[in-house]
């Protein structure tokens, strides 16, 4: 996995202060994305020990609530080991630490990957340009839900973290 930047005190990304983490490769070509350069799976720079432990330094503070997964799209499919790996090892260390998760795939194609139950929100969905709107909290377009994962796969329906 390659990755372009790791954010800290993060407040646009999710609750509270975060680190975030925006991966390498997309595949969605969303009309009006704000990050291209991050499209390439080859963009960026090698995510390495040394990224993985800046990331846990930042974990290790009290006042960060959590991580973030951003990009690019950390499911694409080229990601998504190498990310699942890290949400587990994540989790393992840090269980009250909350993650995030930025994909462009619909929930319905994603709810069944292994790790999904150690992530508390999924924003999901392409960016639409046409529905896109300033005042939504946490998201670009209209179409993209703040999925609140754990409630989600306990009720088997979408349940949303927040409404617009
Ligand atoms: S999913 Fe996100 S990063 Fe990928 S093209 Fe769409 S807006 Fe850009």
């Amino acid at each position: 996995m390659r990755y372009h930047n790791i954010t800290k005190d993060d407040m646009l990304n999710g609750d509270g202060l975060r680190v975030v983490l925006w991966v390498a490769g997309c595949s969605h070509g969303c009309k009006g994305c704000q990050n291209p350069v991050t499209w390439d799976i080859h963009g960026g720079l090698k995510f390495d020990e040394a990224a993985k432990q800046e990331i846990f330094e930042e974990l290790k503070k009290d006042y960060v609530s959590g991580i973030t997964f951003s990009g690019g799209d950390p499911l694409h499919p080229f990601n998504r080991e190498e990310v699942g790996t890290l949400i587990r090892e994540i989790k393992e260390t840090f269980p009250d630490k909350t993650i995030w998760l930025y994909t462009g795939f619909v929930w319905e194609t994603i709810q069944k990957l292994d790790f999904m139950p150690l992530i508390d929100v999924i924003i999901d969905g392409e960016y639409i340009e046409e529905l896109r709107d300033v005042q939504l909290k946490w998201k670009g377009s209209s179409n993209q839900r703040v999925i609140d994962v754990k409630n989600t796969l306990k009720e088997k329906k979408v349940v949303l973290k927040y409404w617009d």
